[in-house]
């Protein structure tokens, strides 16, 4: 972090903000220029608030040029995080594949289409029973009996399964559920993040629409800062001024989040595109760009399905592209173990 100063800063002032500096562990390196002085800060400036020196009378600019994320950071924790859940493991090179419907809506529905996306692969079962959606008119979610339905699939198949928490309130419901997903529109309800830090469960945290890498880490961050490392980053999809889908997927985010960080990068090309005709290209394009796994939309009968019908894949549809995924994960390995 660099520090520029007003010129003939009051020394009081300047000796206050290097004391409070150096009670954080932090060197300084001054440089006296003719008219300008700067302060080149040494040492992990993760933890310091940058407005509140910006905001000092003798301040003229502050720049950070660390990131403001560490346990989040890659730089601080080379090797990938694996995450393991029942007996699989999201991240290190694994493909984890992720599916079901986008709500809760029977025990037949769930049942089926749980048996239907094990058989094809999936390694774990999605479900929402809390929804988040932007009519208060449209079908919210079943809640509590929601994830008991949830539950009862996770029995027969044995797959652990992932719903949305929409706020604090609801986690004594989620004892059953293997992890939590924060949506997008959550991503920055840090007061969520910090209790879901205090758990000892996986935590995916959907990109918001309209959030950079930089806020996403920072989301995950508080999770990490309240002793959760078990933390999944999930792109699904930014708002754009494009109209023809949903969302814009921005496979991009794949490789830079795994450059900056450590965390497993799960794919969701279903709330990215809308379409069901598009997922299977977008989710074999994530595949190829590194992406640790995929969540995915799949309905029994789309055409009925109570929430994302349009954005679902029928069972059959799900299971010819569940194959293709693993032969894709499979020949981008070979690639990689050709090339090591
Ligand atoms: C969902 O997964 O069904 C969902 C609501 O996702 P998002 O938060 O990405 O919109
Ligand atoms: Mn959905």
């Amino acid at each position: 972090m660099f520090i520029v100063l007003k010129n003939n800063p009051d020394p009081v002032q300047l000796e206050s903000l290097k004391s409070w500096l150096t009670s954080k562990d932090i060197q300084i390196h001054t440089s006296e220029g003719t008219t300008t002085t700067v302060l080149g800060l040494v040492g992990d400036t993760s933890t310091i608030d940058i407005d509140i020196i910006a905001a000092l009378g003798i301040v003229e600019d502050v720049k950070r040029i660390q990131e403001p994320f560490k346990n989040a950071n890659r730089k601080f924790h080379p090797d990938d995080t694996v995450i393991k859940v029942g007996n699989t493991q999201i991240g290190g090179g694994n493909l984890t594949i992720m599916a079901g419907p986008c709500s809760v809506e029977t025990e037949e529905q769930m049942v089926t289409v749980a048996k239907a996306v094990k058989a094809s692969g999936a390694t774990m079962l999605r479900g929402g029973a809390f929804k988040p959606r932007s009519s208060p008119y449209a079908f919210q979610g079943l809640g509590k009996e929601g994830l008991r339905l949830l539950s009862l699939a996770k029995k027969e198949t044995g797959l652990p399964v992932i719903s949305e928490i929409m706020e604090v309130s609801q986690l004594p419901l989620f004892d059953d559920v293997d992890i939590f997903q924060v949506g997008a529109r959550n991503m920055q309800n840090f007061n969520l993040l910090s209790v879901l830090g205090k758990q000892d469960k996986p935590v995916l945290i959907k990109r918001g629409l309209s959030s950079t890498y930089e806020e996403l880490l920072m989301s995950a961050e508080y999770v990490m800062a309240s002793g959760n490392a078990q933390v999944i980053l999930c792109e699904r999809g930014i708002r754009t001024f494009e109209t023809y889908t949903r969302n814009i997927l921005d496979i991009g985010a794949i490789p830079a989040l795994k450059k900056l960080s450590h965390l497993p990068v799960i794919i969701d090309p279903s709330h990215a595109t809308g379409k069901w005709d598009l997922v299977p290209s977008t989710a074999m394009a994530a595949v190829a760009a590194g992406a640790d796994g995929l969540l995915i939309e799949v309905h029994n009968d789309p055409e009925k399905a109570l929430c994302d019908g349009p954005q679902s894949l029928k069972v059959d549809t799900f299971d010819e592209l569940a194959q293709k995924l693993l032969a894709v994960h499979g020949f981008m390995q070979e690639l990689e173990e050709g090339s090591s």
